[in-house]
């Protein structure tokens, strides 16, 4: 390790009443609450988005605002990300005015979105001589799980950097989730297999109720008939619930991302070589709901062209309803 790298490292000692400060990219439905919680842990922040306004309530409470990500990164101990797809990242890092114009050599730069290896295996090239540390560490828990600190998080890169940067990932995640799950890729690779596999469960499910309703069964009985089975998931226990109670089809995750996702996640199999006929169909299912319903639809809207189908929502009776029957 150089002498700069070893000074840095020493800088970022976080057992320390002194915390690093981190620079953060991108203030969205996701990078909000994440800022927030780092905030509330004591991280000095510096941050940046496209929107200036989403800054506004940051920079009451004491973070300070860069004009680009480069000088997020020149002020900063630490860069982390959290931008939609992997051409905003590469925009934000490798482009003009980016996190690697302003970062020194020996900087750390954590991407937390939902992405692939490719930009940060370029960077990781481009960057050989500078001894840049780059861990990707996307999460699972949504802008609720974001909000209460508690999103789970897959960490791909060198352990000593996970454990040197844990604190940091506690302030935003749940200490039980924070999961080191091997070299760089890997944690990108297990985030977009969770939601490859989370998508094709909710497909999957609006099929199967759509054709038991219109085979003249009771949506509730189906349901609990479905639980109470070895066919049982998460999904059909608990996720479905927020559109079979309440109507609520996920807007703070917008059905562009989940399209990019599954893009994505086709993308990995394909440099993998693992064929995969059926994420290829549920990808263009969401596709399909995408081009009906637009990009800021909800994640779970590809229900709603299996409701379009039966002519009515898919929606369980309240417990008042069951009553008066
Ligand atoms: P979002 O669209 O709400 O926010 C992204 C933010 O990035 C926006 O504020 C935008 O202005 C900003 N931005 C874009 N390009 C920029 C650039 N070059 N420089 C500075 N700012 C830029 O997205 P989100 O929902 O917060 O998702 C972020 C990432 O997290 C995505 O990769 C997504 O797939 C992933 N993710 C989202 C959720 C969720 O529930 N929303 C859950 C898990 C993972």
């Amino acid at each position: 390790m150089s002498e700069q790298n070893e000074r840095i490292r020493k800088d970022m000692d976080m057992t320390t009443d002194t915390k690093p400060t981190v620079g953060f990219i991108g203030l969205g439905s996701m990078g909000a609450g994440m800022t927030r919680n780092l905030q509330r842990a004591g991280f000095p922040l510096v941050v940046n988005d496209l929107r200036p306004e989403s800054a506004t309530e940051l920079v009451a409470r004491g973070a300070l605002w860069a004009d680009s990500a480069a000088q997020v990164a020149a002020a900063s101990d630490l860069v982390i990300t959290m931008l939609p797809t992997p051409r905003h990242v590469a925009d934000a890092v490798s482009g003009p005015g980016g996190v690697l114009e302003g970062m020194a050599d020996g900087g750390t730069w954590i991407d937390m979105s939902t992405s692939v290896p490719e930009v940060a295996d370029a960077v990781r090239a481009s960057t050989a001589s500078r001894g840049i540390r780059i861990l990707d560490a996307p999460v699972s828990g949504m802008s609720v799980g974001a909000a209460s600190g508690m999103l789970q998080i897959f960490i791909g890169g060198e352990s000593d950097d996970v454990e040197r940067l844990r604190p940091v990932f506690e302030a935003m995640g749940d200490p039980e989730r924070i999961l080191h799950v091997g070299p760089h890729g890997a944690g990108y690779a297990v985030k977009l297999m969770i939601n490859q596999l989370w998508f094709s469960h909710l497909v999957a499910t609006a099929e199967v109720l759509a054709v038991g309703v219109k085979a003249g069964v009771d949506l509730g009985v189906l349901r609990d008939a479905l639980v109470a089975s070895p066919a049982n998931s998460n999904f059909v226990e608990r996720d479905v619930l927020s559109i079979l109670e309440n109507g609520d089809y996920d807007e703070g995750f917008a059905l562009a991302l989940a399209c990019k996702d599954l893009g994505l996640s086709i993308d990995l199999a394909r440099s993998v070589g693992v064929s995969v006929e059926l994420s290829a169909l549920v990808e263009q299912v969401f596709r399909r709901a995408r081009n009906l319903h637009g990009d800021r639809a909800g994640e779970m809207t590809p229900f709603r062209l299996y409701e379009d189908m039966l002519g009515t929502p898919l929606r369980l009776a309240r417990v008042e309803e069951v009553a008066a029957r």
